[in-house]
């Protein structure tokens, strides 16, 4: 018979950490920290197999639910010494969701649960604190309404509002016993009258209410966004933890926190977190009340005046600070605490490891490492390599004039600058359409995820460390300033304000995440420092992995960018990108428009010198680091002038009429050019252009081996080759410009000629092109296209739109489609090395640098990956990870 539930407290659990699948992460880590003797209140956990089995049976529960539940109810009565709905001596409980990763802020928790008006007039007597006990009631009944009823908690707000006006009062803490009293009676008539039924009394009813509330939530949209988001599949469900309940408001010894055992934003080795005297967990979070520093040396640092939870609390403060270690020892990685102080005693209610920046995982990885609670291994695996991204991002140039606005906290670090927009949905659009938006919130809330993933920065005025807003952007990597108190947001005007400033809906801002600055207009930024732990991690990182990895630039200045991340060599550098600069374009559309071989011959000409200069500059920066240069692979029509002033430049270039040169553009037109006159098709076509390619290829290659001493072997790459005879042709043109340049300058260098994989005939017939080729590089951008048979420039329309419905897992341009295009990719590198075991592999386009298909790669035992300059240290890292996973 299967086992519903787990029961945990009292120094001993039914459940593990490693028991993650089964009781979620929070309840894995709630009974875990029990069996280490932590003081935990007890509790149960209902499995997330409950979820699934409640969503595939029409949303009924395993018939033996209900009694494992009393059960195990009946052993936290036993240990806490009270009865749930007992009215002397009520157990009170919350209700608490869980999932197997953390969701921040997705699932909603139900504090106090077991308040009725019988059992309140119990606590009140019983901890001889009625304000305590009504509040707490009023409390139950708002969260109540608003998660498990669905009355909006704005609604409770509101009467709380009027309470306090009527009484002249500003601060909650004021209001007394009589107050939440009259505020609970007032709530329950809202609900009922939301409703048009009673606030339920029955603490069993309540009790099955916000359970079956959890597991509805796994459902609701800001859930599936999440999930969506962070690749979390469906059918994992969540798990129910039902927990006696400790109490922050129950005076001034009493509080409640978050913390963690490390800045999760610097890595600093220090403890870092908040709290809030006389409160309850959620108004940490929620931003409600500015939370206290929890040590004096941040809060001198923050130059705060409310003492810390060290200087207020010194005892408490001891022992938590001996749960920090014990925990951090036990999981060997930092962790993310939540605590209750009930009366001078601590009890601990959750513990995870800690969301951290990229900049803050290094730190903590290398640290750990050198400290020797993890190995090296675990330290390369510990970081993960999408989020290096943050790192390589850039930084607010200090030199730069600013005008700051105003300060907030310095809650996720990146500099960004972007317009202005007041709201989630605004702020989507506006990056569809590829404009950077700051988005500007009060405070966010999970209904803003898609907002916050689309802006550039995210700014809130209230809301600490530990608000949504600021857990969310650190996870996605977004610069974020929360809780800028100064400035006042009305989003429905479409203005903010501050200190008598105006800033509008579309201006121009610049915030800091590091710092906390908001500043007016845009400010210069700076690339970021590699040195230090970055470069550490790196090192351990390159001597696990077996994949090399290159970049793919075009330019000196892309070279030398991707050197400085690491890049082992060019993968990709495309001809082409060169022909569009400045006056070279009137030459190259000479060539195109030329009437015969001897005018194109003409304008290559001229065409020469340029690329030799480009590639010598190249060869240089690469210092003897392999290149792969492709040969020119665009349409032709790529190229043609469109404009009348561009066509008068080439007729006066070549000395023709600019209606010849019209008309023979006209000739040039394509219907599909993607699968056109392109490629290799051009070099059959027009060998002279392949030609003059491979002299300048040599003729630079020899400048450069003359001048530095240094061997240069050019690796010269044939794109959209689908046959061996294809390849043999333009190896042969190839060849025999290699041999006239070697006999002009008396100077032989070693070189390759290899092809591009981007067809799927190519694939297929690999062995056979394998005899032509020294190297194969999958050009999976093409590969895709062509595979899948979409077209990258038009699958915006409908793309997002397979993902959604779960066609694709995810969009293949951005991650390769291992089940389909891979299957290609195995083939080929199959029948490759079948013909010839030591043919170079590798892949070069957009998924070179996405870390699924790094994996990929180095699955399929490809040599290399190619990526963008800036993903080469993801690669690297996403390379060692793959090997260390092996
Ligand atoms: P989340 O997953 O959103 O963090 P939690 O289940 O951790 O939600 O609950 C939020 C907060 O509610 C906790 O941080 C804690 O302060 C408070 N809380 C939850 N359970 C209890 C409990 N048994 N006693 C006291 N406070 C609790
Ligand atoms: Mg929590
Ligand atoms: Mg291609």
């Amino acid at each position: 018979m299967t086992k519903w539930v787990y029961s945990f407290g009292d120094g001993a659990a039914e459940g593990r950490a490693d028991m993650k699948n089964l009781l979620g992460g929070k309840g894995a880590n709630l009974a875990e920290m029990a069996s280490l003797g932590l003081p935990v209140p007890p509790g149960l956990t209902i499995t997330t197999e409950v979820c699934t089995y409640y969503y595939a049976n029409g949303q009924e529960y395993p018939d033996t639910l209900e009694s494992e539940v009393n059960q195990a109810i009946a052993k936290i009565e036993k240990s806490v010494g009270a009865k749930f709905g007992d009215k002397d001596n009520p157990l009170l409980v919350s209700v608490r969701s869980g999932a197997r990763v953390s969701m921040p802020g997705m699932m909603d928790t139900v504090l106090n649960l077991g308040l009725n008006d019988e059992t309140v007039e119990g606590l009140a007597k019983n901890s001889e604190n009625p304000r305590f006990a009504w509040d707490s009631y009023r409390r139950f009944i708002q969260m109540y309404s608003d998660v498990v009823l669905g009355v909006d908690h704005y609604h409770f707000e509101e009467l709380i509002e009027i309470l306090k006006e009527e009484k002249g009062i500003d601060l909650d803490t004021h209001l007394e016993a009589e107050d939440w009293k009259e505020l609970a009676q007032q709530f329950k008539a809202k609900t009922e009258e939301e409703l048009g039924k009673p606030f339920p009394q029955d603490v069993r009813e309540q009790l099955w209410g916000a359970i079956g509330a959890v597991f509805s939530s796994w459902q609701i949209d800001r859930a599936k966004v999440y999930r969506k988001l962070n690749n979390i599949p469906e059918d994992w469900g969540t798990a129910v933890n039902v927990q006696a309940m400790v109490f922050g408001n129950m005076g001034d010894t009493s509080a409640t926190g978050v913390a963690f055992t490390r800045d999760p934003s610097t890595g600093d080795n220090e403890y870092y977190g908040e709290y809030l005297i006389n409160a309850q967990g959620e108004d940490v979070v929620a931003g409600i009340r500015t939370p206290q520093n929890l040590t004096k040396a941040a809060r001198e640092a923050a130059g705060a005046t409310l003492p810390s939870m060290e200087e207020s609390m010194p005892e408490v403060f001891g022992e938590l600070a001996d749960v920090f270690d014990k925990l951090e020892h036990h999981y060997k990685d930092m962790q993310d605490i939540e605590f209750t102080v009930q009366r001078g005693k601590l009890w601990m209610l959750q513990t995870r490891a800690g969301k951290r920046t990229a900049k803050a995982a290094l730190k903590i990885a290398v640290e750990m490492a050198a400290d020797g609670l993890i190995d090296e291994k675990t330290a390369v695996l510990r970081v993960e390599p999408a989020a290096l991204d943050q790192l390589l991002h850039p930084t607010l140039d200090p030199d730069a004039p600013r005008d700051v606005l105003t300060r907030g906290l310095p809650a996720s670090p990146g500099a960004a600058s972007g317009e202005v927009v007041f709201d989630a949905d605004h702020a989507e659009a506006a990056a569809k359409e590829g404009r950077s938006v700051i988005l500007c919130r009060v405070e966010t809330s999970p209904e803003d995820i898609h907002g916050m993933h689309a802006a550039k920065g995210i700014l809130t005025a209230r809301g600490g460390m530990t608000s949504h807003a600021a857990v969310v952007a650190r996870g996605m990597g977004r610069p974020c300033v929360s809780g800028a108190g100064q400035l006042r947001i009305d989003g429905k005007a479409g203005v903010m304000s501050c200190a008598g400033r105006e800033v509008k809906e579309g201006d121009i801002i610049t915030i800091d995440g590091a710092s906390g600055e908001v500043m007016i207009g845009e400010v210069k930024t700076l690339q970021p420092e590699l040195a230090g732990d970055f470069a550490k991690l790196m090192e351990w990182a390159d001597s696990y992995r077996k994949l090399k990895v290159r970049t793919n630039a075009d330019t000196p200045h892309d070279t030398s960018t991707a050197r400085e991340f690491g890049a082992e060599g060019i993968g990709l550098c495309r001809t082409e990108h060169m022909f569009f600069e400045g006056e070279r374009i009137i030459a190259v559309r000479e060539m195109i428009l030329a009437d015969d071989l001897a005018g194109r011959k003409h304008a290559l000409a001229k065409l020469l010198p340029m690329q030799r200069g480009d590639f010598i500059e190249i060869f240089k920066i690469m210092r003897g680091l392999p290149v792969t240069i492709r040969l020119l692979d665009p349409p032709l029509h790529e190229f043609l002038p469109r404009e009348e002033d561009e066509f008068e430049d080439v007729a006066k270039a070549i000395g023709a009429s600019v209606d010849h040169l019209k008309r023979r553009a006209s000739e040039l037109h394509e219907f599909n050019p993607m699968l056109g006159h392109r490629g290799c098709r051009l070099g059959i076509t027009y060998p002279e252009i392949y030609e003059m390619q491979a002299r300048a290829i040599f003729e630079a290659a020899i400048v450069v081996e003359e001048e530095t001493g240094e061997t240069v072997v050019p690796e010269i790459m044939i794109p959209l080759v689908a046959t061996r005879k294809e390849l043999g042709m333009m190896r042969a043109v190839v060849e025999a410009a290699a041999e006239e340049v070697f006999a002009e300058k008396n100077h032989r260098v070693e070189y390759m000629v290899g092809t591009m994989i981007e067809l799927p005939r190519a694939a297929l017939q690999a062995g056979k092109i394998a005899v032509e080729a020294d190297f194969f590089s999958f050009g999976t951008n093409d590969l895709t296209q062509t595979t899948i048979g979409i077209s990258r420039d038009d699958a915006g329309r409908f793309l997002d739109e397979y993902v959604k419905k779960d066609i694709f897992a995810q969009d293949p341009f951005v991650s390769i489609d291992q089940e389909g295009v891979g299957e290609l990719v195995e083939i080929g590198a199959e029948r490759g090395r079948s013909t010839k075991p030591d043919l170079k592999l590798g892949i070069c386009g957009e998924h070179g640098g996405d870390p699924a298909s790094v994996e990929f790669c180095h699955r399929t035992g490809l040599d290399y990956v190619s990526c963008s300059p800036y993903r080469v240290p993801i690669a690297r890292l996403a390379a060692a990870q793959a090997a260390l996973k092996d």
